[in-house]
């Protein structure tokens, strides 16, 4: 059984105050794009993870944990315990996503360990686990979870895992700039904090940007390109400040839109069309600022068996 799921990147990425269960309110658009983790679930005598770089990327992957604490095998379990079986499968794992790059590599794996198992271990005929049963179990893993098994474009509030679909017209144009070593999504979070704090800022209640849900109905790259925001650019910057130059470098370049994905690392710029990406990721490839550059488009379905 093998199933791939998509990065996302966050086209809004807005933070609210601090709640008191520690996550902060949030409102979140996500964007699934074209670069997929492979997961393939095996039935074995044990619960196994193995994690490997995908054919033709460069991700590095020693940071992934190929034991429990792997969230694909902790989704395994998960899937086992509401079935009432054995979690005795093998997962591997073929890694495109960036490793902590704020595109939410650990969340696509973890929706696809939720799917594979499902498919493995439910009835065919008479699944006891609908698709909501999953997108539950999924925001119980984490607050990207649900999105990587639903894919699209879709708006998520609360911790970001209540998600509504959102209307979005054609396909948009993607390029990537990773970046060497991650960052680490609490440690981004805790310096937006200390940010606002430093400026006596009060965290505004988040809303839904008007102008980026008309841009992406009508599928006018130049308009969202203008609109696209992340509270937790700032911080990344501040934790990475090496982001700037790639930022820099992108708008140089000619992206229409550009910004740090999630809690960064990785960079996304948005270009105008297909030859406008191409153009794009040479240019940037030649200018030496980022790890690797990639491209991809989006929206693209949540986690698919293949
Ligand atoms: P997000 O955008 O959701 O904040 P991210 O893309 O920045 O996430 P991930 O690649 O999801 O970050 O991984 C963050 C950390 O989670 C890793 O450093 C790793 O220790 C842990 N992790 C657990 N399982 C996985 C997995 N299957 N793939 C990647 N990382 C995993």
């Amino acid at each position: 059984m093998t199933v791939r799921a998509p990065a996302k990147v966050n086209l809004q990425l807005s933070v609210g105050p601090l709640r008191d269960d520690g996550y902060h309110d949030l409102v979140n658009v996500f964007h699934a794009v074209s670069l997929f983790d492979e997961l393939t679930a095996v039935p074995a005598d044990e619960l196994a993870v193995t994690v490997e770089t995908a054919p033709g990327s460069r991700v590095a992957v020693d940071g992934v944990p190929a034991d429990d604490d792997n969230l694909a095998a902790r989704a395994a379990r998960l899937v086992a315990a509401r079935l009432g079986v054995e979690p005795a499968v093998a997962l591997r794992i073929r890694k495109a996503i960036p490793v902590a790059g704020g595109m939410a590599g650990g969340s696509a794996d973890a929706a696809a360990a939720l799917l594979a198992c499902a498919r493995l271990w439910d009835s065919p005929d008479d699944p006891r686990l609908s698709r909501d049963d999953l997108l539950e179990l999924g925001a119980d893993l984490g607050s990207d979870v649900p999105f990587a098994l639903l894919g699209g474009t879709a708006i998520g509030v609360g911790r970001g895992e209540r998600l509504t679909p959102a209307l979005a017209r054609g396909t948009f144009h993607w390029v990537f700039a990773t970046a060497d070593g991650g960052l680490s999504t609490p440690a981004v979070y805790a310096e937006c904090d200390r940010l606002r704090a430093e400026r006596g800022e009060e965290a505004p209640r988040p809303r839904v940007s008007e102008e980026l849900m008309s841009a992406l109905a009508t599928g006018d790259a130049k308009a969202l390109g203008v609109v696209l925001s992340n509270d937790l650019q700032a911080a990344a910057l501040v934790l990475r400040p090496s982001l700037r130059r790639t930022l820099t470098a992108g708008h140089e370049a000619g992206a229409i839109g550009a910004l740090v994905s999630g809690s960064g690392p990785t960079c996304a710029f948005l270009a105008e069309n297909a030859e406008h990406a191409a153009e794009l990721a040479a240019v940037l490839a030649g200018e030496g600022v980022a790890k690797s550059i990639v491209r991809a488009g989006g929206p693209v379905p949540g986690a698919t068996v293949i």
